[in-house]
């Protein structure tokens, strides 16, 4: 049983623990991956401050990207030497599944934030009992991983895998929010409330859509100033002003044809319905925390043929939209390498204060 260094959670908000522990050879189906870089998603913050509550201990982390070291009894699509970025899971069986929306799988919540395989049982332990090690079926705070080959999406060799790794998550959920539902036609209008990792990757659709106005809405200065640098037409600070208003001065009074609330806050989720000109249509990306309730203007927020979509990991089917998006990345078209932040792995404590704090948009850990 070979044995891995992993960042352990063990108590709700606590620093990470940087441990030894013992990984089982992959199962039928599965590989084991060594991984190169992870990035950091608000997921894992969540997860490790029991908002969205998560088995401890645990090993978290769900942006891994790496090389395929062992192959499992039966795994067909994968080879040893093969690179993969290390998508969400989802039971490839049901009938969302089925459909292609891997996303809004029936067991999202099991399989991706119950931390286990669907049997129960983890692939790891620390000599003690069990650590919860299937984090979104990848647990990637962690020096290796096993995972289900449906799971592990094979990139071109010639890609810097720590640059592909935010792929898994926040680019896909950006990217996919822009290319699979809002479908923005050139010369469109959009306005993206959050200038985070998720929101940032949609601008970067956004451009490559044609997008004429694209406004990006943050408190953040340093984020409204990186927002400007990759192309957005303005950026607003939300802190202050009403930020509608401003959008809508932006537009000549008409408001925009696509939005998206990157934050998850009830506000924010108000005034992204209420920048929206007639017929436009506004998704809600991501995990908002749990029990908070919104307040809307049937006539108005949702009047004159306006919609609103939910959505989950971008509406991708990650096999299809990773690679579509790391051939963007080859031509220069999907720039993700200035969203990024590296740090050594041991210093994963700060990057995810960094992550909290909006220091860094998406911080990337590198593995020795
Ligand atoms: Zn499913
Ligand atoms: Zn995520």
């Amino acid at each position: 049983m070979p044995e891995i260094v992993a960042a352990v959670a063990r108590h709700s908000g606590a620093p990470l623990e940087l441990e030894s522990l013992f990984l089982e050879e992959p199962r039928a189906g599965q590989v084991r991956v060594r991984l190169v870089a992870t990035g950091i998603c608000h997921a894992d913050v969540i997860a490790r401050d029991q908002i969205y509550p998560v088995p401890l201990p645990a090993v978290l982390g769900h942006e891994g990207a790496g090389i395929v070291e062992a192959v499992g009894h039966s795994s067909s699509t994968l080879q040893v030497g093969d690179h993969v970025v290390l998508g969400f899971n989802y039971c490839q069986h049901c009938e969302t599944c089925l459909a292609g929306f891997p996303g809004n799988c029936i067991h999202t919540a099991q399989y991706n934030f119950g931390a286990l395989r669907p049997d129960g049982s983890s692939p790891l332990s620390d000599g003690h009992g069990a650590i919860a090690g299937s984090f979104f079926g990848q647990s990637s705070f962690a020096t290796h991983t096993n995972v289900s080959e449906h799971l592990a999406v094979k990139v071109p060799k010639d890609l810097a895998l720590d640059v592909l790794a935010p792929l898994g998550c926040g680019v896909m959920t950006g990217v996919g929010t822009v290319f699979n539902v809002l479908r923005p036609k050139p010369g469109s209008t959009i306005a993206i409330f959050g200038a985070g990792g998720v929101g940032l990757s949609a601008l970067l659709a956004a451009r490559l859509s044609g997008c004429s106005a694209m406004i990006l809405i943050d408190v953040l200065k340093s984020r409204l100033a990186k927002s400007l640098a990759l192309g957005a037409s303005h950026a607003v600070d939300g802190s202050g002003a009403n930020a509608v208003e401003l959008i809508r001065e932006i537009t000549q009074g008409r408001g925009v044809d696509f939005a998206i609330d990157a934050v998850g806050k009830p506000e924010v989720f108000r005034a992204m319905l209420d920048s929206l000109t007639v017929r436009g249509h506004g998704a809600l990306v991501g995990a908002p925390i749990p029990g908070q309730e919104v307040s809307l203007d049937l006539s108005q927020s949702l009047g004159a043929g306006r919609r609103v979509s939910m959505v989950l990991e971008g509406d991708a089917h990650p096999q299809l939209l990773i690679p579509q998006m790391a051939a963007l990345m080859s031509s220069g078209a999907l720039p993700v390498d200035k969203l990024i932040t590296r740090y050594p792995f041991g210093e994963i404590n700060r990057a995810l204060a960094d992550s909290l704090s909006g220091d860094a948009v998406k911080p990337v850990l590198i593995f020795p």
